[in-house]
Order: structure tokens, then C-alpha cells, then sequence
């Protein structure tokens, strides 16, 4: 299999209880199932402990209860007592793996890190999305992954990367991601092509509809008043590869070309209107819209009718 990852990828740490965010507050940890059983086998009474906090969510995943919205394993000193008791090699994948994520491709693998942790927003937005790549000896996943499609949406990521080098206007792009989504649909595999500014701009009243993990959140975004096109920095451009890069491609097994050019464009907008250090908006964004489902059909929904 090789392994594509951005350059800074290795570069990251995580700070623990110097965090100005915590990963493990607020969100729901899923448990997988190889962990589950691994707690279910310590005959401690940390063991009590961890059987006595898991449970089933609506979905069927295993899960910790939460106590006042935080992970029941994060003390008072912000680090985790799994950590602390047991190790790290005694973390669920949810908690090892965050904040670093990885698709596979068949023959090949995709890893990055996500802009919902402080640390890691901090590499995205200084770097630029550079790739390097290794090889290791697993074998490549058997799928059932449709060559053409999968091609056709890498050579749509290249040129969306390349436009950003030159220009970037996010009514164009999101013009240019309706018809990707459209050729797709249709098998036709035409690249589109870029075709000047185009009117961006709506109203806010889909923040009125989303699910809001914080309240802090709620108030942030119910405060933006529009969002509109605007000049973008360097970091404005870093966020928007990041949206591609990592969503783009899923396109693949989901079918959904839009969706990603629907995030990258508001992730985008939305960060410009918010009025608070491009750093903390960037976090607040993926935490509270691109990590919730139902935000995001909403987001596809308001801007492409489906
Ligand atoms: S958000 Fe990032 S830096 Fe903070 S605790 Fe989680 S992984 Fe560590």
C-alpha cells in the first residue's frame, strides 16, 4: 500500500492538558469493538469503572456516557485517567487515532490531520498541502471502487489545487463543483471549466437550522449577518485545499462530488464572517459543521437542492 500524507503530517503533537480545546469535551467517544473487549477483560477496578461508563448509542455504536457533556475519562487536570492507568497503547481508536484521519483507496491510503484540533489547525494553515508518500507492506483493500469516477475526481482535485495557486473565487469554484457533480452523475467525465467570478452570497438563515454542539456555538454563528465573497488570504486558501483534499475523493464510494465544494466554499465563507482569530473560528467551524451529519445535509441542501 502507499501512504500519502501531507509534509507537516508528522509534525504533529498532541499538547493534553495544555489544550485550549480537548477533543475528548463535548464530543461523543466511540468505542470499537476490539477495545470494548479489551475493557471488558480488566478485572480491576478501573475495569468496573470503564465497563460501568459504556453504553450503546441510537446508532448501535458502543460508547462512553458523557457527564455534563465531557468524556467521563477526562479529569479535572484536562488528561485522560484511560491514559494515565493503562497507557496509551489502551486508548480506543477514536482516541488514538484523533486528530489524525486516513481513507483508503484500494492500492493506495490518504492520511491528514484534522482542523478540529488546535494543534493540528496550527500546521494546516502555516504550511502548504505538500505531499510525501511511503510505502508499507499491507495489502491493498479489495473494493469495489469505480476507476473512472475515482480518476476522473483526482484529476478534478489537481485542478482545483492548481486554480488555487492562481486565483481563487468561491463562487467560481462552487459554479465549478456543481458541474463536476453533474458530469459525474451523468458518466460523462468532463472537466469543467473555470468561468470567472460568479455571484456568491446567501442569506444566514440556515444557521437558525443547524445542530449546535456548544452554545457558545449557537451565539457565534447566529451573529454572522451574511456571507459574501471576499478576498482570500493564504490561510483562507489552506482551509479550502484541506476540504478538498480530504473530502473529494470519498466521493468515490458515496457519490457525492458536490458535497466537499459545498464545505470547502461556506467552511470558507463562513470562517471570513465570523469576526473572531482565523485560528479559533477555523476549530469552532469543523467542530460544530463538518463533524455533524445532519449540518451537513442541510449545508448540501441549501446550496444545491438535494
Ligand atoms: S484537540 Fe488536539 S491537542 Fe487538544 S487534546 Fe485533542 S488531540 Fe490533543
Amino acid at each position: 500500500m502507499i501512504n500519502y500524507y501531507p509534509s507537516f503530517y508528522k509534525d504533529f503533537k498532541c499538547v493534553a492538558d495544555r489544550c485550549p480545546d480537548t477533543c475528548c469535551a463535548k464530543w461523543e467517544i466511540v468505542v470499537d469493538e476490539k477495545s470494548a473487549k479489551f475493557y471488558n477483560r480488566i478485572k480491576t477496578p478501573f475495569g468496573d469503572r470503564l465497563r460501568a461508563s459504556m453504553t450503546r448509542d441510537s446508532d448501535g455504536d458502543i460508547c462512553f456516557v458523557n457527564i455534563s457533556k465531557r468524556c467521563p475519562f477526562l479529569n479535572e487536570t484536562k488528561l485522560c485517567d484511560i491514559y494515565t492507568e493503562l497507557g496509551e497503547s489502551a486508548l480506543c481508536q477514536t482516541c488514538r487515532k484523533f486528530p489524525r484521519f486516513s481513507t483508503s483507496f484500494g492500492g493506495s491510503a490518504e492520511w491528514g490531520l484534522s482542523l478540529a484540533c488546535p494543534e493540528a489547525c496550527g500546521l494546516i494553515l502555516k504550511n502548504d498541502l505538500v505531499f510525501e508518500s511511503e510505502s508499507d507492506d499491507r495489502d491493498p483493500d479489495l473494493n469495489e471502487l469505480d476507476a473512472d469516477l475515482f480518476l476522473y475526481l483526482k484529476g478534478i482535485r489537481e485542478l482545483v489545487f492548481k486554480r488555487l495557486d492562481e486565483k481563487l473565487s468561491l463562487g467560481e469554484m462552487l459554479r465549478f463543483g456543481v458541474e463536476a457533480c453533474e458530469n459525474a452523475a451523468n458518466k460523462s467525465f468532463e472537466y469543467p471549466e473555470f468561468k470567472g467570478d460568479t455571484d456568491f452570497t446567501f442569506g444566514t438563515e440556515i444557521f437558525d437550522s443547524f445542530e449546535y454542539l456548544t452554545e457558545e456555538g449557537r451565539e457565534l454563528f447566529k451573529e454572522i449577518n451574511s456571507i459574501e465573497e471576499i478576498y482570500l488570504t493564504e490561510e483562507h486558501k489552506r482551509i479550502f485545499s484541506y476540504y478538498i483534499y480530504r473530502y473529494l475523493l470519498r466521493a468515490v464510494y458515496d457519490g457525492d462530488v458536490f458535497r466537499p465544494f459545498a464545505l470547502a466554499c461556506f467552511a470558507v465563507g463562513t470562517i471570513a464572517s465570523l469576526g473572531l482569530p482565523v485560528e479559533r473560528a477555523v476549530v469552532l467551524f469543523s467542530k460544530e459543521i463538518e463533524y455533524c451529519e445532519n449540518n451537513l445535509s442541510l449545508l448540501t441542501f441549501e446550496l444545491f437542492g438535494v
